[in-house]
């Protein structure tokens, strides 16, 4: 069963900027047009797109202001940018109060969303809605649509003070919603709301003064057991390892080639980690938020397979980097790449002999290298006491 939460943004997404436009066409449209503005998608787009700009870099550099005072503060610049010489000649205050009072403050949900909400509500979502705005204004948008907006369910970046579409932003949220491991879904007619919506993080700790990492990290816990912690900018860390949990059960991860399906065994492995290992994260409520599992391509005796495949002519293969790819991966293709495009021989390319494909490597009868190394860990005598 699916996350049957699903999260609107509000404004621009489930309410049009029409009414709005409508306004500064009435107050000011003749006049704009005569000195070769357009007043509606272009002047009163290019007035909300940038003040979503400030809006946001103002939140960035910790300078939070609601949108509504952004939006109503620029718009004497905004007017200068359009190449107004004396913006305040040109419009007066009663202008910008009553595009603000009628247009702004009066928006209306799109035709269609009314329905879309009621839908949903029907197949079972709990309709949720944040928004950048304040909560008195967004409420009243949906007042004046008659759709019922339970106050709990409706949320605003003014809150937090944090605006989109800082992934901090929408974490309350996503945490408060996704306790079951599964996401809501977010629907934003901005791409960047939605990408922001469902990038944040692995484990991430929802408190907005939470604690931080600001190194990568390996713990080891024995010869085969460790961890990695990777911190990323926005404060949620991507974690690998987990053999604790999966490596004793051989059937379950070796040779396995399938990285479609989750290793049941390992899902939980990270829930409560930087609680259980890192002082100062005992109350952060970091939790999981996304798990998978990726497929390392490990060749039998350790080392890649770069070069001509033997016995098919026209063939290559740049492979088996055993979960240490990073370091490798470019100079070998590098290698290859002269091999294909030269007509270079193996020999003739900077290529580490021991990466050389040849006919013994790939027809080895050897026991897998990482197979031998699981038997150390898990059939060797146990020692006695
Ligand atoms: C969970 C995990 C953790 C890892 N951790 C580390 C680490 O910490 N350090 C490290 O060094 N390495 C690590 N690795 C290994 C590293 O990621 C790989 O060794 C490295 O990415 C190999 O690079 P590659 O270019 O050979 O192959 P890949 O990165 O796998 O690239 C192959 C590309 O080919 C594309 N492709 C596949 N089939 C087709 C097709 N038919 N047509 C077109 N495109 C196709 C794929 O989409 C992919 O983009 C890890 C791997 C995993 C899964």
């Amino acid at each position: 069963m699916g996350n049957k939460n699903i999260v609107f943004d509000v404004v621009g997404t489930l309410v049009g900027y029409e009414k709005l436009y409508e306004v500064i066409e009435a107050r000011l449209g003749p006049k704009m047009r005569a000195q070769g503005i357009e007043p509606t998608s272009m002047f009163g787009y290019m007035w909300i797109e940038v003040a979503e700009r400030e809006y946001t870099y103002l939140s960035m550099s910790g300078a939070y202001v609601p949108y509504a005072q952004v939006f109503e503060s620029i718009f004497w610049h905004m007017l200068w940018k359009a190449g107004i010489q004396e913006p305040r000649k040109f419009a007066t205050s009663e202008d910008l109060a009553v595009i603000m009072e009628d247009g702004y403050k009066k928006m209306e949900m799109r035709s269609g969303a009314k329905e879309c909400v009621q839908k949903l509500r029907g197949a079972g979502f709990t309709v949720w809605a944040f928004t950048m705005g304040d909560l008195s204004r967004v409420g009243g948008y949906f007042k004046q649509a008659g759709i019922d907006m339970p106050a709990e369910h409706l949320k605003s970046c003014d809150s937090s003070k944090i605006g989109k579409p800082d992934p901090e932003a929408y974490r309350p949220l996503l945490k408060q919603l996704s306790s079951d491991g599964s996401l809501p879904w977010f629907a934003a007619a901005h791409m960047w709301d939605v990408s922001a919506a469902r990038r944040t993080g692995r484990i991430i700790s929802p408190k907005v003064d939470g604690p931080f990492i600001n190194n990568s990290y390996i713990l080891r816990f024995n010869d085969y057991e460790y961890d990695y912690l990777i911190p990323r900018h926005d404060g949620s860390i991507v974690v690998g390892g987990a053999r604790r949990d999966y490596y004793n059960d051989l059937g379950e991860w070796f040779g396995n080639s399938d990285d479609s399906k989750l290793m049941e065994n390992a899902k939980g492995y990270f829930d409560g980690y930087m609680q259980r290992h890192f002082q100062g994260w005992e109350d952060s409520e970091a939790f999981t938020d996304s798990v998978w599992t990726g497929i390392m391509g490990y060749s039998s005796d350790g080392f890649p397979h770069v070069g001509a495949i033997p016995d098919k002519p026209g063939q290559f293969i740049c492979a088996g980097f055993s979960g240490h790819g990073m370091p490798q991966v470019f100079l070998s293709a590098k290698a290859i790449a002269t091999m294909i495009a030269k007509g270079k021989d193996v020999e003739e390319v900077d290529l580490p002999r021991l990466y050389r494909v040849s006919k013994e490597r790939v027809n080895s009868q050897q026991e897998h290298a990482t197979l031998s190394a699981w038997k150390r860990v898990f059939e060797q005598p146990m020692p006695k006491l």
